[in-house]
């Protein structure tokens, strides 16, 4: 009995690969960017296991873009605070803009990439394809753009997940 409780822990979860993120997704976090603009905008990415999206492959597919909660933005300073990211399971990564449209992590980006598989930068003006993924180590990798069915209500800030949470 032991042993199955030390079995069942969500690191299993965790340690599958992330395989691509969800269209919507994607496509979500590109407009909360724009919307934030010329502010920087910062939110978490959380994952689903790909086969419960219908696809038959292994891993976990992005498919949830939260907004950070407590984190405070301006043009210029732009610092990812991973202290105020709720503790989340489900959580992969982390998505932020850059303003200037620059595709590439900071330093400070850089400090903070250690804590999630998979981090996303996305740039001014906020097209389909001004943004990038970037491992741990800041290295770029590819992340396939997958066309899945996620709900409508998978999509909602820290505040509605709370309540969703709480309502379940
Ligand atoms: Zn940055």
């Amino acid at each position: 009995m032991g042993l199955l409780g030390s079995l069942w822990k969500p690191t299993l979860f965790r340690s599958k690969e992330v395989i691509g993120i969800a269209d919507d997704a994607l496509q979500f976090a590109l407009q909360a960017s724009e919307d934030s603009h010329p502010n920087e905008y910062m939110g978490q990415l959380r994952g689903q296991d790909a086969r419960s999206l219908g696809l038959d492959r292994d891993g976990t597919v992005i498919t949830d873009v939260l907004l950070a909660p407590g984190t405070k933005t301006n043009p210029t300073s732009a610092e990812f605070k991973p202290t105020y990211m709720p503790n989340d399971l489900n959580s992969v990564g982390s998505v932020h803009s850059h303003p200037n449209g620059v595709l590439r992590p900071s330093d400070a980006d850089l400090a903070t990439f250690t804590k999630g598989q998979v981090h996303i930068i996305v740039g001014a003006p906020y097209r389909r394809s001004d943004w990038r993924a970037f491992d741990r180590e800041g290295e770029p990798i590819d992340l396939d753009v997958l066309s899945v069915d996620v709900p409508d209500d998978q999509f909602f800030d820290f505040t509605q997940a709370d309540i969703d949470r709480e309502m379940r």
